[in-house]
């Protein structure tokens, strides 16, 4: 957690590093408290500079109507967070908490992207299995138009592609003999979709008020990388790796399962 703090911090700062994990540690903590409730027993949450957090489920809920409340626990905990940040910038006009509720919804919101190993794929599993597919085509719309850069989640997706076709073959993704319900399939359904509106229209507040008090972070300034036509005359393969190292870690963290 440390390690995160730091290394965003190198980014935007200490401040907004430190709230921007808090609010990371947050969601995890939602994801534990049902876990808890529903008695899955999961680890405490892992940070991963760059990448995120997540908690580790030492077994799956028991069907896949449990695997979404988990699901959905964490992107609730988060839009929390985000809202005190929210409240704090209301009642300070300090326009550092605006720009972290800003990330603090954006990054929930991202995660409500309906594909594994994201939140999102969790709680449409008690849906239907088919919103997988959905997800899967966001996201390779995410990379081929390079909102998403990350190869790490083109990878996560090809390895997911088996559990989504059995899924799809059998029309559920339960697993046992616990089936969802069409109660249960509408009301997280609707949570789902409610829940994604409703992070949508804070993001986009919020981002509005941090633009208009000055709070949204500036990256801090790194050299200039090389253009590309001085790239394409360079013969020395070593500074083709180094641009794509650099292009990788120039992006902020939006992937965070
Ligand atoms: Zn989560």
């Amino acid at each position: 957690m440390i390690l995160s703090m730091w290394f965003y911090s190198t980014r935007y700062g200490w401040p907004f590093s430190a709230l921007f994990v808090i609010g990371i540690f947050v969601h995890e903590i939602g994801h534990v408290v049902v876990a808890a409730a529903l008695r899955v027993p999961v680890s405490a949450p892992v940070f991963i500079p760059y990448f995120g957090a997540l908690i580790l489920q030492k077994k799956l809920a028991k069907n896949a109507w449990g695997e979404a409340l988990i699901g959905i626990g964490g992107p609730i905990g988060g839009t929390i967070a985000g809202l005190i940040y929210l409240g704090i910038y209301a009642f300070t006009g300090n326009g550092l908490f605006a720009a972290v509720a800003y990330f603090t919804f954006f990054i929930n919101l991202f995660n409500m992207v309906p594909m594994f190993p994201l939140d999102g794929g969790r709680i449409v599993g008690a849906v239907s299995p088919y919103l997988w597919l959905v997800g899967m085509v966001l996201l390779l719309v995410g990379f081929v138009t390079r909102i998403i850069t990350s190869p790490l989640i083109l990878v996560i997706v090809i390895l997911t592609i088996p559990q989504v076709w059995t899924a799809l073959k059998r029309g559920t993704a339960d697993r046992g003999f616990v089936v969802t319900t069409q109660t249960q399939r509408v009301i997280m359904g609707i949570a789902y979709i409610g829940l994604s509106m409703f992070l949508f229209v804070v993001m986009a507040i919020s981002a509005y008020l941090a633009r208009e008090s000055g709070g949204m972070p500036i990256r801090r300034s790194r050299p200039k990388p090389q253009s590309v036509a001085s790239l394409q005359t360079s013969p020395a393969p070593y500074s083709v790796v180094r641009r794509s190292v650099e292009l990788e870690a120039d992006q902020p963290a939006h992937a965070r399962p």
